[in-house]
C-alpha cells in the first residue's frame, strides 16, 4: 500500500472504502477475542500441574522442622527465599516470601508507608500536604490505580529506550513531596524497556528531595525472556546500598507468571532496615502467610535451574505468538506509516503506537469485530494519554490462531483510523 503520507484526499477516500469493505469482512466472521491483560494462557499454567498434587501427603514440614500447617514464620520459608536470592538479587535474610501477589505487597508497602512512615521519614506520608510519585510513562496502569486510590499525585516521566528520562527524574526528585516512584526494570510494561546500566545507578545515586524517598522496584518480569538473549540488570540493591542509600529500593517480584497466576507466592527484597520495618508491620497485619504453597514451591521448582527450566516452557508457547503479532503487523502495516510497534525481547506486552488522537477510535473499532483490547490511555496517569497514541497488546492469553486473528483486526483497525485521521487533515 502507498504510504497514506503519500495519497492525495482522491485516493485516501479510495483506501478507507477498501478498509471499510475489509472490515465488513471480519465483522461477518463474529470473532469474539480478548486482548485485554497479560494472563498467562492455559497451557503455561498446565506447565506447574504438579503443584496441584504438592506437597502431598504428610509433607509439611520445613527444612528447619517447621510444621507448614500451623500459624507463624511472617518472613515466609528460608528455602524458598533462598531458592529466589538470585532472582532478587538479596541474601535470603533481605528477602521476605508472601502470599500470591506482588501488587499485594506493593499495596501494603505504600500503606504502611502512609499510615506510619518508613525509616528516615520524619513522619507518615498521609501526613504531608502533598505526596506525589514518579511514573514512568507509559507504565503499568494498577501502579497508577494503587496511587489514585490513595490520591497520591502522579507525575509523569518520558520513557526512552534506557528507562526513564533521567534528566526528568534528577530534576523532579528535588521536590521533597516526591516520596516514591514506579519501576519495572526489565521487559517494562507495556513498552519492554530494560533500565541501563547508568539508569539504574543514577536512580540509586540520585539526590532525593525527601530523605524517605522510595523506588517501588517491581520486577515482575525478571525471568521472563522470549528470546536466547539476557539483558543485563544492576543490583539496585548494591547500587543503592554503594550511594549511601541503601533503604530506597522496595524490590517486588513473584511468580504469577511463573507457576500459577492465581496461587503464586510473591516476594519483598530490601535492605535489613526495610525488612525489619516491612515486619513489624506485616507481623500485625498476619500471623503469617501460606506456607503450605510455599513448601509446594519449594518443592516443585526445586533450584534455580529448575526456575529455569519452567521459565524455558513458557517461552516456547508465549513466543510463537509474539513473533505472529509482529509479522502479521509487518505484514499489513510495514511502510503505510499508520503506526510504530515494539518487538519486545520479554515480558508480557506489544506497545502500538498510532498516529496522534487514533488509539481509542482503534479500540472502537477492535471492539466492533468482535476483539476486546485494553483502553487506550490505560498505559498512562488518570486513564489520560494526552497524544491518545499509545496501545498496549497482551498476546499472551488467546490460542496461536486467535492471536493471528486479533492482529489482522488490529492492523486493519489501525490503517482504517489512521486513514480517517489523514482525511480529517
Ligand atoms: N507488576 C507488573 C508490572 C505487572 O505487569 C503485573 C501483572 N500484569 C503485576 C505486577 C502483578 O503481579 P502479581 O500477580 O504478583 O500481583
Amino acid at each position: 500500500m502507498t504510504p497514506l503520507s503519500e495519497q492525495n484526499p482522491e485516493a485516501l477516500h479510495a483506501t478507507l472504502g477498501d478498509l471499510q469493505s475489509r472490515y465488513a469482512e471480519l465483522q461477518a466472521r463474529g470473532l469474539k477475542l480478548d486482548m485485554t491483560r497479560g494472563k498467562p494462557a492455559p497451557d503455561q499454567l498446565d506447565l506447574s500441574d504438579d503443584l496441584l498434587t504438592m506437597p502431598g501427603n504428610r509433607d509439611h514440614f520445613t527444612e528447619s522442622r517447621e510444621d507448614a500447617r500451623n500459624y507463624g514464620g511472617v518472613q515466609g520459608l528460608a528455602e524458598l527465599r533462598t531458592l529466589f536470592s538470585g532472582v532478587l538479587g538479596a541474601p535470603p535474610a533481605q528477602i521476605v516470601a508472601g502470599n500470591n501477589s506482588s501488587l499485594a505487597l506493593m499495596h501494603d508497602c505504600l500503606a504502611y508507608a502512609l499510615l506510619k512512615g518508613v525509616p528516615g521519614g520524619a513522619r507518615p506520608w498521609s501526613r504531608e500536604e502533598t505526596v506525589r510519585f514518579l511514573c514512568p510513562v507509559p507504565g503499568y496502569d494498577r501502579h497508577f490505580a494503587l496511587c489514585e486510590t490513595y490520591g497520591i499525585e502522579m507525575l509523569s516521566v518520558p520513557m526512552t529506550p534506557d528507562g526513564p528520562d533521567m534528566a526528568v527524574v534528577e530534576d523532579l526528585v528535588r521536590d521533597p513531596s516526591v516520596k516514591g516512584m514506579w519501576c519495572v526494570p526489565q521487559y517494562s510494561n507495556p513498552g519492554g524497556e530494560t533500565y541501563s546500566d547508568d539508569t539504574v545507578r543514577r536512580l540509586a545515586a540520585m539526590e532525593a528531595g525527601a530523605p524517605d524517598f522510595r523506588l517501588f522496584w517491581d520486577n515482575a518480569y525478571a525471568l521472563h525472556h522470549l528470546t536466547e538473549r539476557r539483558p543485563h540488570l544492576v543490583n539496585v540493591l548494591e547500587a543503592a546500598a554503594e550511594a549511601g542509600h541503601p533503604d530506597r529500593p522496595f524490590v517486588f517480584a513473584s511468580t504469577s507468571k511463573v507457576t500459577l497466576a492465581g496461587a503464586g507466592v510473591a516476594f519483598l527484597a530490601g535492605s535489613p532496615d526495610t525488612i525489619r520495618w516491612y515486619l513489624g508491620c506485616a507481623g500485625k497485619r498476619s500471623i503469617g502467610p501460606d506456607k503450605l504453597n510455599q513448601l509446594r514451591h519449594a518443592r516443585f521448582l526445586r533450584d534455580e535451574a529448575g526456575l529455569l527450566r519452567l521459565m524455558d516452557g513458557h517461552r516456547q508457547r508465549l513466543a510463537p505468538k509474539f513473533t505472529a503479532v509482529t509479522r502479521i503487523l509487518d505484514r499489513d502495516l510495514g511502510g503505510t506509516g499508520a503506526a510504530r510497534w515494539t518487538d519486545p525481547e520479554g515480558g508480557y506486552f506489544i506497545l502500538l503506537e498510532t498516529p496522534e488522537g487514533c488509539a481509542s477510535r482503534v479500540v472502537e473499532l477492535a471492539a466492533g469485530c468482535g476483539l476486546a483490547m485494553t483502553p487506550a490511555g490505560a498505559t498512562h496517569p488518570y486513564g489520560r494519554d494526552p497524544h491518545d497514541r499509545i496501545l498496549r497488546l497482551a498476546p499472551s492469553y488467546p490460542s496461536l490462531a486467535e492471536v493471528e486473528a486479533a492482529a489482522e483486526v488490529i492492523a486493519l483497525c489501525t490503517l482504517i483510523a489512521a486513514t480517517e485521521a489523514r482525511l480529517r487533515g
